[in-house]
């Protein structure tokens, strides 16, 4: 691809490319000789394309190990994460209206919770350890009798820190409270066993598994009390919960993507291990560098650093060809440091030299040695020295 050519890409927490076997079984649901038929309509191409629909539902199901039934399709995990929260809180409040999650949580998180903090709900931010995971003692105790729903996520999306949503979730189900998980950054990477993870509601995306952009589900747990009330209004699809008309091209597309993830999960980690592995060696030995979050507690799709003593918008426009992120994607055209670093306990001036480089499937030994190269000799040079002297 041309317009790659000169570019490293970094960046495959913010967005993957679709795979090509992904983009093939789209294409056949969207041109006039293909299967564009209205799922909604009740004519035979109608209840083809709900057909396709059906069989992508079982994709993603099977990945999870969880029932069809279980999954509402959305445009994307930020709408999965206003419907699971701002839907449970609202489908819970004559029960209590207390709340608990953790600030280094997505924006699409944090805003919902924002919102309902202005609706009088009362909400606990907690925050993680320096390490970036949970006290579970903590959470312990922010737990009261009025608590409906706690919201916390499984990979974080800067620090790629895995949080044990397991004991998270039975500390959950041992007060009588809901879970909420944002897994965008898991979702057919990690293992995730709906049949035994005791979570109620999870949010999920396509992007960020090498299927399209536009597209993402919320689980919903088949057990009393876990319900959400809708957020959109309309034709009536999906029970209610989600109408609008169900854009089968991009639910297939999500379906094919969640089927190739699972059969690659543990090569997938591999691959992705040994990148991270190749790029934390390249440059670990660099004075005044250190990863943001404990490296053993993360994803290895992720590796987030920061260095003293340089300035955050001088080391990416030194960095140039390189495609990577500073903080996170939603916040790098502020200037404000990482809300989420902060959360770690990084000071401003850490916190604002952040790159989060994250690799994915398409991602080679020369890119990382690229990104070596290019991280070193961008230290060096902001700090007035040779490479060599940098090292
Ligand atoms: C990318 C991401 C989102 C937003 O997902 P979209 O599908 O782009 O709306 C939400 N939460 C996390 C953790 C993410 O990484």
């Amino acid at each position: 691809m041309t317009e790659r050519a000169n570019l490293v890409y970094l960046d495959y927490a913010a967005s993957t490319p679709v795979d090509p076997w992904v983009a093939e079984a789209m294409a056949a649901l969207m041109t006039a000789d293909g299967n564009y038929a209205n799922p909604s309509s009740t004519h035979i191409a109608g209840r083809r394309s709900v057909e396709h629909i059906e069989h992508a539902t079982g994709q993603l199901a099977g990945l999870l190990n969880t029932a069809p039934e279980c999954l509402i399709w959305t445009s994307g995990a930020t709408e999965s994460d206003n419907l699971a929260i701002l839907g449970a809180a609202h489908y819970r409040q004559d029960r209590g209206r207390h709340l608990v999650t953790m600030r280094t949580e997505h924006k699409a998180v944090t805003d919902p919770f924002k919102a309902l903090q202005k609706q009088s709900f009362d909400v606990t931010w907690l925050d993680p350890e320096a390490d970036g995971l949970l006290d579970l003692a903590k959470l312990k105790a922010a737990l009261r009798s009025d608590t409906q729903l706690v919201s916390i996520m499984h990979v974080n999306n800067e620090t790629g820190i895995i949080q044990d949503i397991r004991r998270i979730g039975e500390l959950c189900r041992e007060h009588g409270c809901l879970l909420h998980v944002d897994a965008a950054q898991s979702v057919g990477k990690l293992p995730i066993d709906l049949a035994t993870l005791p979570l109620d509601l999870m949010s999920m995306t396509a992007h960020k598994v090498y299927g399209p952009k536009g597209i993402g589900a919320l689980y919903i747990a088949p057990r009393p009390g876990v319900h959400v009330e809708p957020l959109l209004f309309g034709g009536g699809q999906q029970r209610k919960l989600r109408p609008g008309t169900l854009p089968a091209q991009q639910i297939v597309g999500f379906g094919a993507a969640a089927a190739i993830a699972q059969s690659r999960m543990s090569d997938d980690f591999r691959h992705l291990s040994a990148m991270r592995e190749r790029l934390w060696s390249g440059i670990r030995d660099i004075p005044g560098i250190s990863t943001n979050g404990a490296i053993e507690s993360a994803f290895p799709g992720i590796l987030n650093v920061s260095i003293e003593d340089i300035e955050g918008e001088s080391l990416l426009l030194a960095l140039e060809p390189l495609c990577v992120a500073t903080g996170s994607a939603c916040n790098s055209k502020t200037q404000e440091p990482s809300y989420v670093l902060r959360a770690l306990g990084r000071s401003d001036e850490l916190a604002q030299s952040a790159i989060r480089f994250s690799f994915g499937r398409p991602t080679r030994p020369q890119d990382i040695d690229l990104a070596i190269d290019l991280y070193r000799n961008a230290v060096a040079r902001l700090r007035g020295m040779s490479p060599e002297r940098a090292a």
